[in-house]
């Protein structure tokens, strides 16, 4: 089939072409990354609809993260003018939540229901563990968490779960209290949004029908990521048996080279499974990537040709090889840092935005020091996942008052807030209050009054403040309402009497903008939160239809509000985009700002310009992957989807020392440098330097000779805070005379509590001096920047008197 040239269908290759435009039969893409797999789905949402095949209220389109959801809608929007309300795109969790929101009664919950985040997560199976009077050392809140999880991904209630050894069946009990709990307060975690709409669709069958005769196009990026019952979910709106035969079509696209997320239970084996059971009849290939020049993609080949499981496809480009991939080796994370800032203020000066700017890293801890630095030099930069703004105390705080309104036997967010601000409600008066709640089987809220005397009344009080609160919030749009509640909380006033309230009380002003955000830029709940009264109305749905939902089912489903048609209120909609989004806020929204997220969540995403950080052994790979073989091999791909993000450039950094949780670790440099093609490399810093792997006899001498790394690379790597280290801005504190140790002067005049220089962190008073030789080790407190383990082989310690 050749190609036209114009239209939607446009700069499509022939393989595309042919899938965009396949009939509607269920049909499977498995092709490499950059090779156009989502750009095909797009289009062909867009084709359907310009070709009058669908309708927007039928197509279903999933995709893995919010980012890459916000992304589809975006595409779309650019290539038709189309109403994106009323089609179903987003992540399985968002559509899940969209569809409970609709059918909560059938589905057994309140309607105003409230997400639980994981933390939220952790701390009410935190307080199951304690009712039960269990050991949190035998039975850790964490590990049960994982367990409860686990245990509904794969589709297993208490009851199914077969439980032989003391320690699981314990574990079942608490995964049975713990549903209680949840089913009393009116919450749902996130497994559970999963589960419960599967359950819904799998016993009701005319609410099953009724969603098997609107969707009549289902299409699902990243498939390859899918667990057991995200698949099982996906076949109760389409059915193999139905698919094909009643002209519903499954769109099923993947890499299987990119499966990411075995450790949380996705199954690759899903898209076997997929081929075989929906009877797939062709498969199809894409080769051509259209994403990376020729030194990425060779990196990227060669490196994932080392695994030995995998479908095998192919990859090529005509884009011809572009630059060099760039290697850099640093002292420590700090220098890693200073020195991406500074290339990224290159690239932007040369033209790049920042939004095409992405650093990546393997786990989320490296992000602290990537952030203050870029904070320090006042950089605009978003980061995805991590500590999310709405996970920070305050906010979270300022969030349970305000479920507490929508619904006050909310018991997580009742105990989060119940004394703090402070008022004199203490440890024991809330055993007590706990005790009654359990016994009578109500909530917290309900319970105050079982609580006598003094504390009762305080009780009592708090109880008052919830209901005057939403009294007053009454009618109020979504930032006076936040208003409102922050004063009446009195969370304002605690900040601003407390020394160090200023950042919280920017985190909360903040609150109040991302509300507003929500609101206005968002059109609140675009991303499947507010449902549209005409979706599953007899005769009102969108596509016209007048057949569809059974009016039972219809009344049962939809209760909107009687004056604006809502489902459900803002303030209600915006609590669940705090649950599931997450909120970067720190750069304002539109600001072209770099971009830093895990290797995880960069998937599916592209940038011009790709800083890979942290390639150490220990942390990419990953330590806990090192002991087997598919461990290794998942870190592989992850390290190939991190790799093909890069459209024109990439950088790949080690750093010798790196501070993480508290400890400074000595790293050696990623194996995965020895599985690139060196051709397509170009290293920065000499190859085969650094900790453990023996320097280059240059490089030592740089070293020797007190000006490190930066005579090797030049000027412009000179860390800011060290420009004068004579003016370091931090009281030495003593040192305790039980840590002077004496030791022999084998360190070059060092002395256990004087001070020393260090050219990357400055200032610092020398603590503890151990070891001989090369295993010569000194901890030095470096005050702003903390206490740290150096190797006297490599750090270049000066005294100063
Ligand atoms: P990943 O596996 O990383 O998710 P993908 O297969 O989904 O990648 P896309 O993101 O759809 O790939 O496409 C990669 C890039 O190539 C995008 O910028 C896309 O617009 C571009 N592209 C895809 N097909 C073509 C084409 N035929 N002509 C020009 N550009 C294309
Ligand atoms: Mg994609």
């Amino acid at each position: 089939v050749a190609a036209p040239q114009t239209g939607l269908l446009k700069n499509l290759n022939p393989e595309q072409y042919a899938a965009v435009t396949a009939p509607a039969e269920p049909a499977l893409i498995l092709a490499g990354a950059g090779s156009g797999k989502t750009r095909v789905l797009t289009t062909r949402i867009a084709w359907l609809l310009q070709t009058g095949q669908v309708s927007p209220g039928g197509v279903m389109a999933v995709t893995f993260t919010n980012k890459a959801a916000k992304e589809m809608i975006t595409r779309l929007t650019t290539m038709l003018p189309v109403n994106v309300r009323g089609m179903w795109i987003g992540t399985f969790h968002g559509l899940c939540n969209r569809f409970l929101r609709a059918h909560w009664k059938l589905a057994g919950l309140p309607q105003g229901f409230q997400i639980l985040d994981a933390s939220d997560t952790v701390s009410a199976i935190k307080r199951v563990i304690k009712a039960m009077k269990l050991d949190e050392e035998r039975y850790v809140p964490k590990q049960v968490s994982w367990f409860i999880a686990g245990a509904k991904e794969d589709g297993q209630r208490p009851g199914d779960i077969e439980a032989w050894d003391e320690q699981t069946k314990t574990q079942v009990a608490i995964y049975q209290a713990y549903e209680d709990q949840c089913a009393r307060e009116g919450v749902v975690d996130f497994a559970e949004l999963m589960l419960r709409s599967y359950e819904l669709l799998r016993d009701n069958l005319a609410l099953r029908q009724h969603y098997q005769q609107r969707f009549r196009h289902i299409l699902v990026d990243e498939f390859q990521d899918t667990n057991k019952l995200q698949y099982a979910w996906l076949k109760m709106f389409a059915p193999p048996g139905n698919a094909g035969g009643s002209g519903q079509s499954v769109l099923a696209v993947g890499d299987d080279d990119q499966s990411i997320y075995a450790f949380r239970g996705a199954r690759v084996g899903n898209m076997a499974d997929f081929e075989r059971e929906y009877r797939v009849r062709n498969v199809i290939k894409l080769e051509q990537n259209y994403r990376s020049f020729g030194n990425i993609l060779d990196a990227a080949n060669e490196l994932i040709s080392r695994n030995s499981k995998r479908l095998g496809k192919t990859l090529r480009t005509e884009a011809g090889p572009g630059e060099p991939v760039r290697v850099y080796e640093q002292a420590s994370d700090f220098a890693e840092a200073q020195w991406l800032i500074e290339e990224a203020q290159a690239l932007h000066r040369g033209g790049i935005a920042r939004a095409e700017i992405a650093v990546l890293y393997r786990s989320n801890a490296q992000s602290r020091v990537i952030e203050s630095a870029l904070f320090n030099a006042g950089i605009p930069y978003r980061v995805y996942g991590g500590l999310r703004f709405f996970e920070r105390k305050e906010v979270k705080d300022a969030l349970a008052y305000l479920r507490l309104i929508e619904n006050p036997h909310d018991d997580t967010s009742f105990l989060r807030v119940v004394n703090f601000p402070a008022r004199g409600i203490g440890a024991r008066t809330i055993e007590l209050l706990q005790d009654a709640a359990r016994s009578s089987g109500r909530s917290l809220y309900q319970s105050v009054g079982a609580v006598a005397g003094a504390a009762g009344a305080k009780l009592a009080g708090f109880a008052n403040l919830v209901d005057s609160t939403r009294n007053l919030t009454q009618g109020l749009n979504l930032r006076k309402i936040i208003e409102e509640v922050l004063e009446t909380s009195g969370l304002n006033e605690f900040y601003r009497n407390d020394k160090d309230g200023a950042e919280r009380l920017e985190n909360l002003g903040e609150l109040i903008n991302a509300a507003e955000a929500f609101v206005t830029q968002e059109g609140f709940g675009r991303d499947a939160v507010a449902l549209p009264v005409d979706e599953l109305s007899p005769g009102t749905l969108s596509d016209g239809r007048a057949e569809g939902l059974p009016a039972a089912v219809a009344q049962a489903a939809v209760t909107p509000d009687a004056e604006t048609g809502e489902i459900i209120s803002p303030l209600a909609a915006f609590l669940t985009h705090a649950a599931l989004e997450a909120g970067d806020n720190q750069a304002q929204a539109g600001q072209d700002a770099i971009q830093l997220m895990t290797v995880h969540s960069a998937k599916g995403l592209e940038f011009d310009a790709v800083f890979i950080t942290g390639l150490e052994e220990g942390l990419f790979p990953h330590e806990n992957s090192l002991s087997d073989s598919d461990g290794l091999e998942e870190e592989r791909r992850l390290m190939y989807v991190a790799i093909t993000r890069a459209r024109q450039r990439l950088y790949l950094s080690f750093c010798q020392t790196r501070m993480l949780h508290g400890q400074t670790r000595y790293n050696i440099k990623s194996r995965f440098f020895d599985e690139l093609p060196e051709s397509a490399l170009k290293w920065l810093t000499p190859k085969n330097q650094g900790f453990g792997s023996g320097y280059a006899k240059e490089y030592q001498d740089a070293w020797s000779r007190g000006s490190g790394l930066k005579s090797m690379v030049g000027a412009g790597n000179r860390p800011a805070w060290n420009s004068n280290p004579q003016k370091a801005a931090w009281v030495e504190p003593p040192v305790p005379a039980a840590m002077v140790k004496k030791v022999d002067d084998e360190h070059g005049g060092l002395r256990v509590g004087k001070g020393v220089f260090h050219t990357k962190f400055g200032e610092g008073v020398l603590v503890t001096l151990e070891g001989k030789g090369q295993d010569a080790r000194a901890q030095v407190n470096f005050g702003r920047h903390g206490l740290k383990w150096l190797a006297l082989s490599v750090a270049k310690l000066t005294p100063i008197d």
